[in-house]
């Protein structure tokens, strides 16, 4: 099989030129000018932007959180993952049961993902304690199943203390492993999420207040410490949400602190607390890190636009449904503190940061795929073969039409969950196609490929391990 993308506008993450890209097999075999194949299927992209498909390196498929699992599994959520150019994921697992190996939930989500995903994913460890073993499973899952990442959570019922990530991060450093981490201070949130309700605080305007951006910077201050203590260990910092998070980044940006990996989420630079204004639509956008203000909008989008600053713009995505089935974020009504974390998001990122970003001028073109694509490969070992164009690496493909125009309502909505946070909204650009190895799984907004086309992929080693 031969396909040859004709006179489109190539954009990779750091240049836009006119040009074709052949494609043989999996593979992109040549990308130039006037790439002559007879024997090749043509793609016209005349007028239309060509750029690696997109790689979100957060998301929660099939989460199950004891009251309540997300809605989209792997299958639902990778179909709303292709439809929106997203051509791989990598997917933070749930807990497992108590005091369970490493090994416990790797094999779980193969179970969960294998035969179901339309697009090519990895899975990032967990930790949830430090026992014997840990760290002797952590190396093997490694080396026998490529997760060259792991998490950890500050907050949570699994959370780990400071002495445990002290140590996960040392073994991780030496085993040439990233750590992932969740931050927020889990003292100050438990004492504001029980009293506030308490108070008889308990609508979903109060959910940003129980979670203020300052637990976030404390704990990002502290991971940032406490890595450079385990031997300037890699460090990734999931979902910055804050300004005064994004202080304590560039604090250390300053200092030229090695190994550290920072991730916004697109929620944080479309979305404000305006969003928990009404109890009942308030539901909705509950997460954590909560929505902030206009003013950490702005300074995120400041961070991108100046560069090296954040690596990564991904989704946190984990949908529950609204009203619809058991409408679980309806336990939330009568205390948001019982509302199931998380809201969909990896349909709608990549065209958000292409319309929002590029098209209103806050961050260029090449920009878009640094984010959205290249680095979040770079930092988890799958750059080049996925977030590049490069020859002989996997055609993983998005052509995006910037005269067309993406409606977000509910017929757009390619996932399982019953609304979208960005509902109302029109954007500028339309995703034509999208190509996963060569072979087209959407168009126009539909799915177009079939169940268990995504590949499990082993990664290799983070940007933050080889750049010491
Ligand atoms: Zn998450």
């Amino acid at each position: 099989m031969k396909k040859v993308i004709k006179n489109g506008q190539i954009v990779t993450d750091t240049e836009v030129f006119k040009g074709d890209i052949l494609i043989e097999d999996e593979k992109i075999v040549r990308v130039g000018e006037d790439i002559g194949c007879d024997d090749a299927e043509v793609i016209d992209a005349e007028g239309m932007y060509v750029m690696p498909g997109a790689v979100d390196v957060h998301t929660h498929m099939d989460l199950d959180v004891g009251f309540a699992r997300a809605v989209d599994d792997f299958y639902d959520g990778t179909v709303a993952a292709a439809c929106g150019g997203t051509t791989t994921i990598v997917d933070h697992m749930a807990f497992g049961p108590k005091d369970c190996s490493l090994w416990h939930q790797v094999n779980e989500y193969h179970r969960l993902a294998d035969g179901n995903a339309v697009v090519d994913y990895g899975f990032h460890g967990v930790f949830q304690h430090v026992h014997g073993d840990t760290f002797d499973e952590m190396k093997e899952i490694k080396e026998e199943e490529g997760i060259t990442s792991f998490k950890v959570y500050l907050t949570y019922d699994y959370r780990l203390e400071d002495d445990e990530v002290f140590r996960v991060l040392r073994a991780a450093k030496e085993a040439g492993i990233v750590i992932t981490v969740h931050c927020e201070n889990h003292g100050v949130l438990t004492q504001l999420r029980k009293e506030l309700p308490e108070q008889g605080h308990t609508e979903a305007k109060y959910h940003p207040l129980s979670r203020p951006a300052r637990c976030e910077a404390e704990a990002v201050n502290r991971m940032i410490h406490i890595a450079a203590m385990a031997g300037d260990a890699p460090l990734y910092i999931v979902h910055l949400s804050s300004a005064e998070g994004l202080h304590e980044v560039m604090k250390a940006r300053a200092e030229n602190r090695p190994n550290l990996g920072v991730e916004t989420c697109i929620q944080y630079l479309i979305l404000n607390d305006s969003a928990y204004d009404d109890p009942e639509e308030g539901l909705k956008a509950i997460m954590s890190p909560p929505l902030r203000k206009d003013q950490d909008r702005e300074e995120l989008w400041q961070a991108l636009a100046e560069g090296g600053i954040i690596d990564t713009v991904a989704t946190d995505h984990c949908p529950f449904h609204f009203k619809e089935g058991k409408a679980e974020k309806q336990y939330g009504r009568d205390d948001f503190t019982k509302c199931p974390n998380g809201a969909p998001g990896v349909q709608e990122r990549l065209m958000l940061l292409f319309s929002e970003g590029f098209m209103k001028g806050r961050i260029s073109l090449p920009q878009v795929v640094r984010y959205a694509s290249a680095e979040p490969c770079r930092m988890f070992g799958m750059y080049p073969q996925k977030g590049s164009l490069e020859p002989g690496t996997d055609a993983d493909i998005v052509m995006i039409d910037p005269a067309g125009k993406t409606v977000i309502d509910r017929a757009y909505i390619r996932g399982a969950s019953d609304y979208s946070c960005y509902e109302g909204m029109t954007l500028d650009g339309r995703i034509d196609r999208v190509l996963l190895r060569g072979s087209e799984i959407a168009r126009d907004g539909k799915f177009t490929g079939s169940r268990g086309d995504g590949r499990y992929l082993r990664r290799g080693e983070s940007v933050l391990i080889s750049k010491k």
